[in-house]
C-alpha cells in the first residue's frame, strides 16, 4: 500500500535523526509486533506508569501490559477514581519505564508533545529511568511549525471534545488560543524533546498506522 511505504520511508530519516539526538528508535509495520517489543523491554517487577494515550488503547498495548508480572500504574483500569489516577501520576514520575505517545515527531526527530495538566510531558523530560514512546507514523511531521499547529488543529480537539470540555476549538475544530483561557484551555504544558544524555532513556516505538491524538 503506497500511503504505508511513504510512512516507512519518512520514519526511516526520523529513526536516523534520533540517533543523533541520542534517542533509540524501531518501526514496526504491525501494532502486535511493536507490543510484543515494548514488553520484551520490561523487565519482570518493573513498575511502568502510563502518560494519558488514545495510542496505548487503540494498539491494544494496555491489554498487553495487563498480562505481565510488573507493578503497572493502570490509569485505565475500569472503575478508577480520579484521586486514584492523581496517585499514578505522581507514582509515575519515579517509575522505572514510563510508557505514553507524543503528539507529533518533526522529520529531524523533534518529539513534540503538549499536556492539559503536565504530568505526561514532566514524565517524559525527567524521572522514569526508561521511557518508550508508541507513536503512530501519522504524527510525523515537516516541522516545528507542522507540530504546533498538529497539536492545536488536530490533538486537541479531538481531546477537548473526548473530555467534554468547554475549549472553543471542540465546537469548531479549530484552535482559538487568544480566547482560550483558564479553566476551558487544554494546551497548558509543552515539551520538546531535542535530545537525550542518556542514550538508552527514551526509545521511540513507531507503528505504520493513523494512531491517537
Ligand atoms: S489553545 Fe485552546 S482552542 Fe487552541 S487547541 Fe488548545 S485547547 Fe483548543
Amino acid at each position: 500500500m503506497p500511503e504505508k511505504t511513504i510512512w516507512r520511508k519518512r520514519a526511516e530519516t526520523v529513526i536516523r535523526n534520533l540517533k543523533l539526538r541520542g534517542i533509540n528508535s524501531v518501526y514496526f509495520e504491525d501494532s502486535e509486533e511493536a507490543n510484543e517489543f515494548i514488553a520484551d523491554a520490561i523487565k519482570k517487577g518493573a513498575t511502568v506508569g502510563l502518560g494519558g494515550s488514545t495510542t496505548i488503547i487503540e494498539t491494544k498495548l494496555i491489554d498487553k501490559l495487563r498480562t505481565l508480572p510488573i507493578n503497572l500504574l493502570d490509569r485505565y483500569k475500569k472503575g478508577i477514581t480520579k484521586e486514584e489516577v492523581d496517585k499514578m501520576r505522581l507514582d509515575s514520575l519515579t517509575s522505572d519505564i514510563f510508557i505514553s505517545s507524543a503528539n507529533a515527531i518533526t522529520l529531524s526527530g523533534q518529539i513534540v508533545s503538549c499536556d492539559g495538566v503536565g504530568n505526561r510531558v514532566a514524565s517524559m523530560l525527567f524521572g522514569p529511568r526508561k521511557v518508550i514512546l508508541e507513536i503512530g507514523a501519522n504524527k510525523i511531521v515537516n516541522n516545528l511549525s507542522e507540530a504546533i499547529e498538529r497539536i492545536h488543529n488536530v490533538a486537541a480537539p479531538q481531546n477537548v471534545i473526548r473530555f467534554n470540555g468547554n475549549a472553543p476549538c471542540g465546537k469548531t475544530g479549530i484552535c482559538d488560543d487568544a480566547h482560550c483561557r483558564y479553566p476551558e484551555r487544554f494546551c497548558n504544558d509543552w515539551a520538546i524533546i531535542e535530545g537525550q544524555n542518556d542514550s538508552d532513556r527514551i526509545t521511540v516505538v513507531f507503528v505504520a498506522g493513523k494512531l491517537g491524538f
